[in-house]
């Protein structure tokens, strides 16, 4: 293919994401096929010669589409989202046409540059003091590893890159049970190990990490022989939206000397809203925090904002100066390939640039209040509804519910009566270790009326399995 020939097909397919994001209601939210039927209808062995582009098109439609999901499908309540808006995705065209690699400064200033401004701007856009730094992240799960292994590195004092872990001092990091599995992943992959997470109970409504377990498991483990390094809270987590007392885990943390990340990566966009910053009181006394603006503000995955109180104490865990990396201007400037564990890097910050400027913050907030606004409404629907029981509370467009007294096995079944009839998208998840049905809202173009539909979807396919 050469560019006049990219610059037609651009084109087919800029009127073909119209026609598909205008129809896309038409289309049962989760893909309709079984496993191994998207394999069977591609060829077992590449083509030995090059084919036409209009044959590779044809087949994207017939032998691709139908195996999608639909997460752009306004009807989507399932997981959490990972909204790509139309202004997201122009510049991540634009950023693939040109595909710079912006490891380092000189390696792209304008991308470098722009990522600055940008994590300030979003830092603004929260409510956060201008003490913090910011990097883009590929995911919450990285940030989270970057943010672990700081912690490791600070309470080992730089001697766990060098010396290895056997032989030092097991270090402990600690967190509720309500924490999302990157967080395992992030002390199994860092070394620490699984046993050196201390998962603790929650209490209240909220589910917030009990302070008092929290202060009697560090004084346990000082006493046999650990090391606590560090503190990872938790903003609306993944489950049933849980969200800790963030400024009773800072006073823990400061009196113990833990390094503290909150993982906010869902919440974290509700809080461009003042009104839901309640939710997350005293998160600008942590040390790191993440949010992904690639779940609910509108930039498409990759796109997690890890903000950084000390970045130097993250740099001095991951920094690595070969000489071939090596630049002249180095002193002045960011290598954001030094916070991070991967050293190549997209160019992110452009998508955020065109999200913030096309829609303006008001207009991201205004959808996510009607995200809030339709979900809580609904929650009210159903909690009427005598057939129905509301197990979790809203927080900000999460909640859950099951049909009044139905086991788990009949709870599923419902979940999967819904998902194949296509008109929405819900997931389940588990309560007080009883399944339920998990509810949350938040694609970018949704609309009040996408929320009649579930309505009209769950309780008509409930009444009719029973
Ligand atoms: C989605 C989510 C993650 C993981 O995000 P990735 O960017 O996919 O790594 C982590 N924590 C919470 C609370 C999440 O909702």
């Amino acid at each position: 293919m050469n560019w006049d020939e990219f610059a037609d097909w651009s084109r087919t397919a800029a009127d073909w994401g119209r026609d598909y994001h205008k129809t896309i209601r038409d289309n049962p939210v989760r893909a309709q096929v079984k496993p191994g039927d998207i394999l069977s209808r591609l060829p077992a062995a590449p083509p030995e010669t090059g084919e036409d582009m209009q044959a590779v098109w044809d087949d994207f439609r017939r032998d691709v589409m139908p195996g999608i999901t639909h997460w752009q499908h306004p009807r989507f309540f399932a997981y959490f989202n990972s909204n790509a808006s139309p202004a997201s995705v122009l510049a991540e065209f634009l950023s693939s046409i040109v595909a710079p690699q912006c490891m380092l400064w000189q390696t792209s200033p304008a991308a470098t540059e722009m990522e600055t401004r940008m994590m300030e701007w979003l830092a603004q856009g929260l409510g956060l003091s201008d003490s913090y730094s910011g990097v883009i992240q590929d995911s919450a799960s990285s940030a989270t590893l970057a943010a672990v292994l700081t912690m490791r590195e600070r309470a080992l004092e730089w001697s766990g890159n060098t010396e290895g872990l056997a032989g030092q001092k097991p270090v402990r990091v600690y967190c509720s049970d309500q924490v999302h599995s990157s967080i395992d992943r992030a002390i199994w992959v860092s070394g620490v190990g699984q046993k050196n997470l201390v998962k603790l109970p929650t209490k209240g409504v909220r589910k917030a990490l009990d302070v008092d377990a929290l202060r009697a498991a560090i004084k346990a483990d000082r006493a046999a022989g650990y090391l606590p390094a560090g503190l990872i809270g938790v903003t609306g987590a993944t489950g049933m939206g849980a969200c800790d007392d963030l400024d009773a885990l800072a006073n823990v943390a400061e009196a113990e000397g833990l390094y503290t990340h909150l993982d906010a990566a869902w919440a974290g966009t509700a809080m461009i809203c003042p009104e839901f910053r309640t939710l997350w009181t005293g998160a600008d006394r942590f040390d790191s925090i993440v949010f992904n603006p690639h779940k609910w503000l509108g930039a498409q995955f990759d796109c997690s904002a890890h903000f950084l109180r000390d970045p130097d104490l993250l740099r001095q865990t991951l920094a690595i100066r070969p000489e071939y990396l090596r630049t002249h201007a180095e002193s002045d400037v960011i290598d954001y390939s030094e916070w991070s564990v991967p050293l190549g890097r997209r160019f992110r910050a452009l998508k955020l640039w065109f999200v913030m400027r096309i829609y303006g913050m008001e207009g991201l907030r205004s959808r996510i209040r009607n995200h809030v606004a339709w979900s809580q409404a609904l929650c009210e629907r159903m909690r009427a509804e005598p057939d129905f029981e509301i197990t979790s509370e809203p927080v900000l467009s999460l909640w859950s519910f099951r049909p009044k007294g139905a086991t788990d096995d009949q709870t599923q079944a419902l979940v999967d009566a819904i998902n194949d009839d296509g008109r929405i998208y819900l997931t389940q998840g588990m309560v007080d270790g009883r399944k339920v049905i998990r509810f949350q809202a938040g694609q970018f173009d949704c609309a009040a009326e996408d929320f009649d539909t579930a309505f009209d979807t769950i309780t008509t396919i409930a009444r009719n399995l029973t």
